[in-house]
């Protein structure tokens, strides 16, 4: 047994129950990918369309695609097509262009807000203010589907500290379930990377995206 199948079963034995494994694999190649699939990987995510195309030939439909990187306009139509959810929806520009694709696709695309939890101005994510207002927003378009939330948080020198960062974005996911919006499934809150996904966890995440504790450092 290879290293990454042994890392894969590690973390799944370790997650409590109604958590969901990510694997993040960007820079990976598919017999890595693979490898983790053997071991009980179910979702691959994805930060880059290139990275997808390269590996998704060997790979199917066995798992499902998460697309968790930037959003262009002029990528969306093939993100649209490959991918199973999109993670990283922040712009009603975006939303807008998500919709039409799925709309040619016969498709109803299930998305996540990504939420800018450390409000931090040159980042990606929607502020914390203002996500109902954005999510009422998009929950008008019949091919999308909002289905909850994801967050970064900032970059903090020790894991503890990005604690208040998943605790906020678990706040505003529960303002948001409660308001009950039609067509919005406040489902999943995806938090959490190799060295903060057991104190996401602790505060409410149920979708982890795990890169390096899986694959080894990135070259
Ligand atoms: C790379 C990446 C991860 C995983 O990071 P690791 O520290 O390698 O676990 C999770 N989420 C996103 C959006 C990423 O780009």
């Amino acid at each position: 047994m290879g290293k990454i199948f042994e890392n894969v079963k590690r973390i799944l034995s370790e997650l409590p129950e109604g958590v969901e494994l990510e694997a993040a694999a960007k820079t990976r190649g598919a017999d890595e990918i693979k490898e983790a699939i053997d071991a009980g990987v179910r979702i691959v995510g994805e930060n880059y369309l290139q990275d997808a195309e390269k590996v998704f030939p060997y790979i199917g439909k066995i798992v499902r695609w998460h697309y968790i990187g930037r959003l262009q306009k002029r990528k969306v139509k093939k993100i649209v097509e490959m991918f199973d959810m999109i993670e990283t929806v922040d712009s009603v520009e975006i939303a807008e262009e998500i919709n039409k694709r799925a709309k040619q696709y016969g498709k109803i695309m299930p998305v996540l807000i990504e939420v800018n939890s450390g409000k931090e101005p040159q980042k990606s994510g929607i502020m914390p203010e203002e996500c109902v207002h954005f999510i009422r927003e998009i929950a008008e378009y019949e091919h999308i589907r909002v289905m909850g939330l994801m967050t970064m948080g900032p970059l903090v020198k020790s894991p503890e500290d990005i604690r208040p960062y998943f605790k906020l974005t678990k706040e505003i996911f529960d303002k948001i379930k409660e308001l009950s919006i039609g067509n919005v499934e406040m489902k999943y809150l995806s938090m959490g990377m190799s060295d903060s996904y057991k104190i996401a966890i602790q505060e409410g995440a149920n979708l982890v995206r795990i890169g390096t504790l899986i694959f080894g450092p990135r070259k």
